[in-house]
């Protein structure tokens, strides 16, 4: 395929945009080359500016699990536009989808929406020291929970890609404040719990990660965490940003059957807009102003497009929650296909997967945590994913990103992938 037009773009966008992107992961740093210019994009397909037709295997990162323009969420907006755009006073649809979000998630009573994942996630943290008078977190190495200063420790996803886990910029102030444990172990979790007796306000965690690759939590490690917060009096924050209304309708703590005190959303809950939320039962929401006294705000938060966008998609999942299993079902064929060619390949390797999330890890030992993951050969990583891209399939450009499937894949678009893999000469 040919990338011209979109290397042209990008070489114009560098002149006046840091690395021509705006959020790293886009600019191929990782894998090397020019990052790929959208024109357009319908279903499971991307349309790029040199008029190449790509299967998409990333789904904006998330938000589209239903495709791209999924004409529910597209009319929703159109029709809402007409009205106008913002008005920072309240709208009906701003409950309506508040109500609708609540009801699909087990043991929330209000929720707040934001405008990123990021917002969500540093607001939730406000709140937990706000509603527990303790200063200090604990996060999990390779977990990433968007860009604010206390979450740049260890994190994952870009940040670790480009080599900056610990960002310039944020304070030792700050940076004392977050603990740093290691996914699945909880016997690392316990130990920092007890030389910080009393001092922790929350424990925050992907619970399905996707910013290592997808790794998914051993059951004791999850239940582990539970109870030590319980017995702890420290919140538990489950990040949803990803794995919220994609996994099933109550995310990952209706799949792994666990309650967190404090959940954060981002991606599909938007429909492709700018919207994060977070949500918690009443005693904890009700710290937050104006009714208590831990401030949040946002002049653009509860945008009528956003929250049309987000009524539009997560009406839709609520009316046909089979998606969920037809999501998993075609994750489970293509982690089938890609493992049966890798190791007719004799190419070593892992896969990840739990629903619609998939990672693909060049490594011969198991990936459980940030350490692990990290043993992945990039070398072997940027053939995969440049020969997959020359082929027309577009997949994340970094091993420590998930696949986010949507559901306008069809099996022809699965079989076209495993196909491109088998010419691909390791
Ligand atoms: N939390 C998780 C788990 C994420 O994956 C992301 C973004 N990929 C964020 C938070 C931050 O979201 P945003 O990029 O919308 O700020």
């Amino acid at each position: 395929m040919i990338y011209q037009r979109s290397s042209a773009l990008f070489a114009e966008a560098k002149k006046y945009i840091p690395g021509g992107v705006n959020s790293p992961v886009r600019a191929f740093k990782a894998v090397g080359g020019d990052p790929i210019f959208v024109k357009k994009a319908k279903g499971a397909y991307l349309y790029d500016e040199d008029g190449n037709k790509l299967i998409d295997y990333i789904a904006s990162w998330g938000p589209l699990i239903l495709g791209h323009a999924y004409e529910p969420v597209i009319n929703a907006v159109v029709e809402k536009a007409q009205n106008g755009t913002s008005f920072g006073m309240p709208t009906e649809i701003e409950t309506e989808l508040a109500k609708l979000a609540i009801s699909m998630v087990p043991n929330m009573d209000k929720i707040r929406f934001v405008n990123s994942g990021t917002e969500a996630c540093m607001s939730a943290v406000r709140l937990a020291r706000g509603f527990t008078g303790k200063d200090k977190i604990i996060k999990f190495a390779g977990c990433y929970h968007g860009h604010s200063d206390s979450f740049l420790i260890q994190a994952g996803s870009g940040a670790v890609t480009f080599g900056s886990p610990n960002s310039p910029g944020v304070t030792q102030g700050t940076a004392k404040d977050t603990l740093l444990a290691d996914y699945n172990d909880l016997a690392g979790v316990k130990e920092l719990v007890a030389a910080n007796k009393g001092e922790l306000a929350a424990i925050i965690i992907e619970p399905i990660a996707g910013n290592m690759g997808c790794i998914v939590p051993s059951d004791s490690f999850m239940k582990g965490l539970r109870e030590l917060c319980t017995q702890e009096g420290i919140l538990l924050i489950f990040d949803e940003v990803m794995t919220g209304f994609r996994l099933a309708k109550g995310g990952a703590q209706e799949v792994l059957d666990i309650k967190a005190d404090i959940v954060t959303y981002g991606k599909v809950i938007g429909g492709g807009l700018p919207v994060g939320a977070f949500a918690a039962r009443t005693e904890i929401m009700d710290f937050l102003a104006p009714d208590g006294p831990v401030y949040q705000a946002g002049t653009l938060s509860g945008n009528p497009l956003a929250m049309s966008a987000g009524l539009a998609m997560l009406t839709e999942l609520n009316n046909n929650p089979e998606v969920f299993k037809s999501l998993a079902d075609k994750a489970e064929y293509l982690h089938k296909g890609i493992a049966k060619v890798l190791t007719e390949k004799k190419v070593t390797h892992q896969i990840n997967r739990y629903g619609s999330m998939i990672s693909v890890h060049f490594t011969d030992a198991p990936v459980i945590d940030f350490a692990s993951s990290a043993k992945g050969n990039n070398e072997t990583f940027k053939k995969y994913f440049h020969g997959m891209l020359e082929r027309g399939i577009y997949l994340p450009p970094s091993a420590f990103e998930s696949y986010f499937l949507n559901d306008a894949l069809s099996y022809e678009d699965l079989d076209a992938t495993i196909n491109a893999l088998k010419e691909i000469e390791f």
